[in-house]
């Protein structure tokens, strides 16, 4: 493991904590399906794959080296509400030169591929916003190779293109930010790049290794110049996949069709989907009857990088879980079955969220802070690092803060890093009150700053009484 470690650039010792990304690929390769717990972000084996399987997945590895192929990489747009995401998605949309030889009319399956003139493929994830990014993550799935960070250049930078650029680092993803609607009068992309160098984003002009794109998703102008930036990044990656092996994917969007029963869009990570396909996925399992592209096309089968929508599950899977094809439809079922009996049993055993009541023994802290005004989140942030420096053999570490309501983003990132909410003078709205509840995350409402470092420093000596 140690030498699969330093292959990643990683010289780690036995008893030196990894990401947990890592540990999780890592795990797979040996045969073992893991799972980033929400708590902690500890990795956990969810299931061990019989011993055939597992020999097959460790003798590929070296004799894999020659079925590898590239495979398209996979994008997700982010960015402030307004920026100019759904727009670029749509002309991005339009310069696929495969679209008249597919013909069909555009679906929204949550992720499309196109084609470009240079004959190579690029795979975006079609959900605006961060919503599919952070639900997938925090179920334990990175499927974004490459996150594209839109900014418009008469805007700046806004809170919610903060919360995008953290959630792309938390999850370890390359940023290529897309200074947009350069073609309006007010445009000032010098200004974004300023305002992005204050979050570690700093130009290749500059001396930095963010590439910045300024481009109009309106007029379209350079919008090619960012897809060739986003195949230079991923020829980086080097992101390849063997088509010849049973599918494995994730299911980045699900729902009930009155008409043609669950439906799910899965994304091919390695191996080729074939009609007729026995797969598990989360709790359910199924047959693949028919599958279509982003275009309502039937097709029969589905590379690695390619969005496909599936018909022939058995119930509604969920987005993030992964979907992988077995051999039998006997082996399918009862996969499915253990896991629903397994997940059960851990129900029962009432799984622990860090809450502020039950700090002892926590090693590292992470918060999520959100106020009214930057004066109090500077004067907080500044009297959390002032009390960090007093308890030594605890880290604590703001992950993400900002001005304004605690949103189901913010609840969604603190579920996906194990962190404590904190709102000054602000509450959660309704829907990261809904999200707070289902995902057990602690959030706590301060309107002295007092009362908030008191508490902190009470709950880290373990001293802060759990009220009900
Ligand atoms: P989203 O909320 O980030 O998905 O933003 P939209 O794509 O819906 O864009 C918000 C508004 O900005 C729409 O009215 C778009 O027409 C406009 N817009 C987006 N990109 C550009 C651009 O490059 N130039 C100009 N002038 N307007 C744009």
């Amino acid at each position: 493991i140690m030498a699969e470690l330093l292959k990643r650039g990683i010289l780690a010792t036995v008893n030196q904590t990894i990401d947990p990304e890592i540990a999780l690929q890592i795990a797979e390769e040996h045969g073992y399906l893991a799972e980033i717990q929400k708590e902690g972000e500890e990795v956990k084996i969810v299931e061990e794959l019989p011993q055939e399987e597992k020999k097959k997945l460790l003798g590929e590895e070296e004799e894999e080296e020659e079925n590898l192929v590239e495979r398209p990489p996979v994008v997700t747009v982010m960015g402030h509400v307004d920026h100019g995401k759904t727009t670029l998605l749509d002309t991005i949309r339009k310069t696929d030169v495969a679209a008249k030889e597919k013909g069909g009319i555009t679906q929204h399956i949550g992720a499309y591929k196109i084609k470009l003139s240079n004959g190579k493929e690029i795979t975006f994830l079609d959900t605006p916003g961060h919503e599919a990014f952070t639900t997938l993550r925090a179920r334990g799935s990175k499927v974004a190779d490459i996150a594209v960070l839109v900014v418009a250049a008469d805007d700046g930078v806004k809170p919610q293109t903060v919360e995008a650029i953290n959630h792309a680092k938390s999850a370890g993803v390359p940023i290529i930010v897309a200074i947009n609607k350069i073609d309006k009068p007010g445009a000032d992309p010098e200004r974004v790049k300023r305002e992005l160098a204050q979050y570690e984003l700093i130009p290749e002009e500059w001396g930095g290794d963010t590439i910045m794109v300024p481009v109009s998703a309106k007029t379209g102008q350079n919008v090619e110049e960012l897809l060739e930036n986003i195949l230079l990044v991923s020829e980086i990656l080097e992101l390849k996949a063997n088509p010849n092996r049973p599918a494995i994917g994730t299911i980045i969007e699900s729902k009930l069709d009155p008409k043609r029963g669950p439906v799910a869009t899965v994304l091919i990570e390695n191996g080729t989907l074939h009609q007729g396909d026995y797969f598990v996925a989360g709790f359910t399992w199924g047959k693949v009857r028919a599958m279509f592209d982003e275009r309502g096309r039937q097709v029969k089968e589905a590379t690695p990088g390619t969005p496909v929508e599936v018909l022939g599950f058995n119930e509604v899977p969920q987005a993030g879980d992964k979907f992988v094809v077995k051999p039998s439809e006997r082996e399918a079922r009862l996969l499915a079955e253990q896991r629903k009996q397994k997940y059960e049993e851990e129900l029962q055993a009432k799984r622990t969220r860090i809450h502020l009541e039950n700090l002892k023994d926590v090693k590292e802290i992470n918060i999520i802070l959100k106020a009214d005004v930057q004066g109090s989140l500077e004067a907080i942030t500044k009297s959390i690092e002032e009390l960090s420096e007093k308890f030594e053999d605890v880290t604590i570490n703001i992950i993400h803060s900002g001005i304004g309501a605690i949103t189901e983003s913010d609840v969604m990132l603190a579920a996906a890093s194990n962190a404590l909410i904190i709102g000054f003078n602000v509450r959660p709205d309704a829907s990261a009150r809904k999200a707070a509840e289902e995902e057990d995350v602690d959030i706590k409402i301060y309107g002295i700053i007092y009362d908030l470092i008191d508490d902190l420093e009470k709950a880290l000596k373990g001293m802060l009484t759990p009220k009900e």
